[in-house]
């Protein structure tokens, strides 16, 4: 279902009107069956959102000229424009029987006359679909690379990015580190706590783990109850800082069990900074060898790869 929710200058914002089922007083659309018949069949070719409103765009063009389209939905972080943004816009919120879609704002410098709306909203109809699948289709993808119990990256995109920023940040001469953290004791906590409270502290954690890094750097779950943060752009100072920061963050959350009561962790720490010989494989075994030292120096440390860091904390 497609209901126009305004058609003005942008400043004002007239009545949510459904479209559906056009009122006798309404201009009606006058399309060539032509044209909708190839929209609809060039709207099937592709499932990636930015082709969709780049084919629409461009096959509306035939029936209303218009200077720019967006595409927002909120709940799905979707946002993708087209052209240019006018001064005048008309907006549709996109509906299926089950799903809200999106909404679609086309735009120009000057006003829209009711029959070019009537138009707009003759080939709308044509879009509903090709962007519910698009959505969906961006969502299957996302929980294919997505470990499903704490929402981190899995090991099929810690691959994928890690080597793709192994080989950005030596084009760039950039620096990037690799933190490997693993629980300590966490067998304890299963035993003590239950599985489910263990899966609970292993969600609370990566939730931890993203406050204390930036957009910019991602965590992925590596195994059971360890975890690896790639931190773009930090030198090995940068990367013990944010260490230093997940480890005391971590030690800080008050975990709580329904019987058992209140409870803390700790987790060790190992980070590893490249150097231009290395590839993705000898970068995280650095950083999973500087964790294996902090485990043996007695857990709930950081360690690091490099000897003048490691001199300058003690
Ligand atoms: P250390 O300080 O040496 O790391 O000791 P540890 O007990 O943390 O390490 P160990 O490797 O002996 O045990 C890891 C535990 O993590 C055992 C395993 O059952 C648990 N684990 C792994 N994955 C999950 C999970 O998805 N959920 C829960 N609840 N536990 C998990
Ligand atoms: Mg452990
Ligand atoms: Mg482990």
């Amino acid at each position: 279902m497609v209901t126009r929710l305004q058609s003005s200058s942008r400043a004002a914002l007239t009545e949510d009107k459904q479209i559906a089922a056009f009122s006798d007083l309404m201009p009606k659309p006058d399309l060539k069956p032509e044209l909708l018949i190839k929209l609809a069949s060039r709207l099937q070719t592709t499932l990636e959102l930015e082709q969709i409103l780049e084919i629409f765009f461009s096959e509306l063009q035939h029936a209303v000229l218009v200077d720019g389209i967006s595409f927002s939905n909120s709940n799905q972080n979707l946002l993708h424009s087209v052209g240019k943004e006018g001064v005048h816009s008309c907006s549709y919120r996109l509906t299926t029987n089950k799903d809200y879609v999106g909404e679609l704002t086309f735009s120009r410098n000057t006003r829209f006359r009711e029959h070019e709306l009537a138009n707009i909203e003759g080939m709308i109809s044509t879009l509903v679909y090709p962007l519910r699948n698009s959505a969906r289709y961006a969502e299957a993808l996302a929980a294919a690379f997505r470990d499903p119990l704490t929402g981190a990256g899995n090991r099929i995109a810690l691959d994928k990015t890690l080597e793709r920023e192994v080989e950005l940040a030596k084009r760039h001469g950039l620096p990037l580190s690799v933190l490997m953290i693993d629980l300590d004791d966490f067998k304890n906590i299963n035993d003590h706590y239950g599985h489910a409270m263990g899966d609970t502290v292993l969600k609370q954690v990566v939730d931890c783990i993203a406050t204390c890094i930036r957009q910019t750097d991602m965590c992925f779950r590596y195994g059971g109850e360890e975890f690896l943060v790639m931190l773009a752009s930090a030198d090995s100072t940068d990367a013990h800082r944010v260490a230093e920061r997940i480890r005391l963050a971590i030690k800080k959350v008050c975990f709580e069990h329904n019987k058992k009561g209140k409870f803390n962790i700790t987790a060790s720490l190992g980070s590893a900074t490249m150097y231009p010989s290395d590839t993705m494989h000898t970068l995280t075994e650095r950083a999973d060898e500087a964790l294996y030292k902090a485990k043996n120096n007695g857990r709930n440390q950081v360690v690091t790869d490099r000897e003048e860091i490691m001199l300058a904390t003690n």
